[in-house]
């Protein structure tokens, strides 16, 4: 194999024991003489291992009984429209902090179907910082508050999401969830699709405060409705029963080294190794963002010219460090830092980019 670090940004490195458990049940899923993706969705067998997904969420992101976890399909992206279409009332106003590229999509959507504002944004900084947000600026009609907690394309991550007073707060966590505990008390919906630090692509989880779901929704269709999932449990129609099958190997992974605790300690670690390289480069390597709102996942970062970077990427992935090329939006350079991606790796990357400045400097 050519590719021996991946920093892919999603879909995204996964661990190498999750993927030969998968490998080894791929043709016989425990004895039973079928794959996952060959047996009924309606059947015991995988109801285990669909119920066992559920509640190792439960477990690992320690959600409370009135919140309610969901699988969907259509990734984030489908949650960008159904989020308005469920919870803002006609005429009324969703209001969303924007903080890059995945913030602007989901306000795009959600004013496709209605009002809705931005309550703050770091655009006009290029997105290199994060914005305060004062709630008082909220309009009195405003029935949710949109944040993304890790901005994947930037780089940027919010540390602690200002404390809301009484508007329910949404957040899209696609590309940092199970990477640290989540404040429930300040957080009425979290979304994610599974493909960056759970899993693969395919399935994404709704985690949800149950009691802002309604039974019907004028003009709304029942599949777009979260009640229809909540009382299938999920099942209303077949799920994505593969890409569930190996988020339940990859959660169980997750429990076994430690948790979602372990997963944030790791992920300082594996961060702070690049972001150190990148603060003693004396400058050959720049961090994109301003230094107090790093993310811990994606790392951006820019070299001197746009044709000493292609050179750094060409190098590297000779080198075998895919994926590190910068979103297609905006260029330069990212390395993801998700879960699966092994510290090992991240220390291999920090001793490739110490050479390759070495090597251009001489
Ligand atoms: N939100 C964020 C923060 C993302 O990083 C992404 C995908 N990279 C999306 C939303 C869109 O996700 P999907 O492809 O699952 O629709």
């Amino acid at each position: 194999m050519n590719v021996k670090y991946n920093f892919n940004p999603g879909p995204s490195a996964l661990p190498r024991e999750v993927l030969k458990i998968a490998e080894k049940n791929m043709f016989n899923y425990n004895n039973s003489g079928m794959s996952v993706m060959e047996m009924s969705h309606r059947s015991s067998l995988y109801e285990e291992i669909h119920y066992n997904a559920l509640n190792l969420i439960r477990k690992l992101l320690k959600i409370p009984d009135d919140f309610t976890i969901l699988f969907m399909q259509g990734g984030a992206s489908l949650q960008f429209a159904m989020l308005p279409l469920n919870f803002r009332q006609t005429g009324r106003q969703a209001a969303y902090v924007l903080t890059g590229s995945w913030s602007e999509k989901a306000f795009q959507e959600a004013s496709r179907t209605g009002s809705a504002y931005a309550l703050a944004s770091s655009g006009e900084s290029g997105y290199r910082t994060l914005p305060s947000v004062d709630y008082t600026h909220c309009l009195p009609e405003t029935d949710y508050i949109h944040f993304t907690s890790n901005n994947t394309i930037f780089g940027t991550q919010w540390g602690e999401i200002p404390q809301r007073e009484s508007i329910p707060l949404f957040i899209d966590a696609s590309s940092d969830i199970f990477s640290r505990q989540v404040n429930w008390k300040n957080t009425d919906l979290l979304y994610a699709g599974a493909q960056k630090n759970a899993g693969p692509a395919g399935v994404t989880i709704v985690v949800l405060r149950n009691e802002l779901v309604k039974d019907t929704i004028e003009g709304v269709p029942h599949y777009l409705n979260y009640n229809t999932h909540m009382k299938a449990d999920s099942l209303y129609n077949t799920p994505p029963a593969l890409s569930i099958y190996v988020l339940g190997l990859m959660l169980d992974w997750i429990s076994e080294h430690g948790g979602t605790e372990e997963m944030e300690k790791r992920a300082e670690q594996k961060a702070g190794v690049i972001y150190n390289l990148i603060d003693s480069s004396n400058g050959f390597y720049k961090g994109y963002v301003m230094p107090d709102a790093r993310s811990k996942m994606n790392i951006t970062f820019n070299l001197r010219s746009k044709e000493l970077e292609e050179k750094f990427l060409q190098k590297a992935n000779d080198a075998g460090f895919t994926g590190l090329a910068g979103h297609r939006s905006v260029g330069g350079c990212r390395a993801s830092l998700y879960n699966g991606v092994p510290e090992e790796h991240a220390e291999q990357l920090a001793y490739f980019m110490e050479k390759f400045q070495r090597q251009s400097l001489h």
